[in-house]
């Protein structure tokens, strides 16, 4: 299993560098300065970029990289991404260049219409790299999907095993647990939690990656159906909610005016 290693970037991205031996490849690189410096100090060649939706800090750095690295480009079907030359959809697997690490496309529109994950093939260590879909301890803005598209794509990722460690693409962690505790402050995962990425990022770590376990039982986006949460949903919208779904919908406009 080739290690992972987070490059901050901008004010709370993660670029993810996946490395072996002297290859590397790297999801989502927003800006290339802070790839191009990791790469020269630990002596690495860059095989292969991977991106998982079109925003431009998650593709901003393609053509700086690609013009240095001519690799290839895995990225989705459905969107423009700078420099593509792999178009992916839902079943479609790939093996990253140098790293013979095997990774399956998932479909998970909603933050963006045309979002993919990539989900590893290994059960012995199993990584899903998730982009701006789920976060850790929250999930991505609706900016071109639905909030039934969302909440179908978070379904598919709770289903990964739970093992699973789930890479995003933000340090949000801790404003996304503030928030899960004001939906769910009777539950005590969440609180152990809260604490646990507290003391992290108070040391200067990262709390990412989580796990599909931790997600499961905190995150409030994949738990949109669980009583409490449905509860908190119907009691914020003032009326009664129809399904999970519907209360999903609640949850996310209720987070996107939380402060
Ligand atoms: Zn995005």
């Amino acid at each position: 299993m080739p290690a992972i290693i987070p490059i901050p970037a901008f004010s709370d991205n993660y670029i993810w560098v996946v490395r072996e031996g002297a290859a590397a490849a790297v999801v989502d690189p927003g800006d290339a300065g802070p790839v191009l410096a990791y790469l020269d100090r630990e002596g690495l060649a860059l095989t292969a970029i991977v991106t998982t939706h079109h925003h431009g800090d998650h593709v901003g750095g393609n053509a700086a990289l690609l013009a240095r690295f001519p690799v290839p480009v895995f990225g989705p079907a459905h969107e423009t991404i700078p420099g593509r030359t792999h178009a992916l959809v839902e079943g479609d697997t790939i093996t990253v260049p140098g790293l013979g690490l095997a990774l399956r496309v998932l479909d998970v529109p909603g933050h963006t219409a045309g979002h993919i994950a990539y989900v590893s093939l290994d059960s012995a260590s199993p990584i899903a790299f998730v982009g701006d879909t789920l976060f850790a301890g929250g999930c991505g803005r609706l900016f071109e999907g639905t909030a039934a598209q969302m909440a179908a794509s978070l379904a598919k990722l709770a289903a990964l095993p739970a093992d699973t460690r789930v890479y995003c693409a933000h340090e949000y962690t801790l404003a996304n647990l503030h928030f899960a505790l004001a939906v769910e402050p009777g539950n005590a995962a969440l609180r152990e939690r809260q604490t646990r990425d507290r003391g992290k990022r108070d040391r200067g770590q990262p709390t990412v990656p989580s796990t599909i376990a931790e997600e499961r039982a905190t995150n409030p986006f994949l738990r949109a159906g669980e009583p409490a949460v449905f509860a908190a949903a119907q009691a914020h919208a003032g009326r009664k909610l129809a399904d999970a779904v519907d209360a999903f919908a609640v949850v996310r406009e209720w987070k996107n005016g939380f402060r």
